[in-house]
């Protein structure tokens, strides 16, 4: 951590941020140039917040050197983190990207298998299906709870699909855990703290979905948090963020984070093309971009008739169009290369 001394401040107050320094068991270097002094605090520096120095009268400014997700970073592992589901399905690395496909609610058995086959065919290797649904209104459809996860688990068992589902709420972590191969962090709870506390207790995959306004950072931090309490299979996901135009997309697909997360961490990161533009015309082209990209995966959702969807239809792709999109990425996948730009 460097810590950067106003132009004019004292030898006591130099004197103060070094003694405050040794009291958090860190060591200093004193650089005195002609005009600052700049103070290198040395040691465990991640426990401490760079608020705490810069309250200290005469610190202009404090700059950390390292990140401060450690162990999400790159810097602490070069290699690539591999997620692995269901004991063959990778997702991360160089291997191929991995496509996890269905609705954005599950609705009903019927329609969740037939959805399930499609995804099959079509080469997904994961089923997805809300159960539990954040929803802006409080009478809108939340979910079918408990029968959704049985719905998903009996699809997994026909298709053989690997399934993810969205968790919300800690008290169902252990039921959620039991019918799901990977439990997804929605959106609107990337920075609930509490929840994200908890999943260190299971050993399932975790899904990251990046907050509505979370910078890169805050993203990462909250990965973080998730290793930190012993849950190191983290899967990132980008899906758009908020913006100042949503006059036509949902939100603003963050193309840029995909190979910016691939350079800052290890952690396998996928892309969500359906919550990041909100309009089923812009899933395709963006999901085609985001591999270029470097995306791991894509989660895109699907249903035999978006217009009767409970929720999320406008966004979602029939199976006329999610068959066209696998082709075209099977096509693509002949001319890019799933290398890590480095
Ligand atoms: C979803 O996947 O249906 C969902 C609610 O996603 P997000 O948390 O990204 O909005
Ligand atoms: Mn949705």
């Amino acid at each position: 951590m460097i810590i950067i001394m106003e132009p004019g401040a004292s030898d006591s107050q130099i004197q103060h941020v070094v003694e405050f320094a040794h009291n958090l068991e860190l060591k200093t270097i004193v650089n005195k140039g002609v005009v600052q002094t700049v103070i290198a605090a040395i040691g465990e520096t991640n426990k401490y917040s760079t608020e705490q120095f810069e309250a200290i009268d005469g610190v202009r400014t404090v700059q950390r050197i390292q990140v401060p997700f450690k162990l999400a970073s790159r810097d602490s592992q070069h290699t690539d983190t591999v997620v692995t589901v269901k004991g063959n399905i990778k997702i991360g690395g160089n291997n191929p990207p991995v496509m996890i496909a269905g609705p954005c609610s599950v609705e009903n058995q019927e329609n969740l298998i037939a959805i399930a086959k499609v995804a099959k065919e079509c080469g997904a290797k994961i089923i997805r299906g809300g159960a539990f649904k954040p929803r802006t209104g409080p009478r809108m459809f939340e979910g079918l709870g408990k029968l959704g996860l049985e719905y998903l688990d009996v699809a997994r068992k026909e298709t053989g699909l690997a399934v993810i589902t969205e968790l919300m709420d800690a008290r169902d972590l252990d039921m959620v855990a039991e019918f799901t191969d990977i439990i997804q962090i929605g959106a609107r709870n990337m920075q609930n703290f509490t929840l994200l506390n908890e999943l260190g207790r299971v050993k399932n995959p975790i899904l990251l979905k990046r907050g509505l306004s979370a910078t890169i950072d805050e993203w990462l931090l909250a990965a973080e948090r998730i290793m930190d309490k012993g849950n190191t299979q983290v899967i990132m996901c980008e899906r758009g963020i908020r913006t100042f135009d949503s006059k036509y997309t949902r939100n603003v697909a963050d193309i840029a984070a995909i190979p910016l997360i691939r350079r800052l961490s290890h952690l396998p990161v996928i892309f969500d093309p359906s919550h990041a533009t909100g309009k089923w015309n812009l899933v395709s082209p963006l999901a085609l971009a985001s591999l270029v990209a470097g995306a791991q995966g894509l989660i895109v959702e699907v249903h035999p008739d978006p217009e009767k969807a409970l929720s999320d239809g406008p966004q979602t792709l029939n199976f006329e169009n999610f068959r066209k999109l696998c082709s075209d990425i099977e096509k693509l996948m002949n001319f890019i290369s799933p290398t890590p730009c480095k």
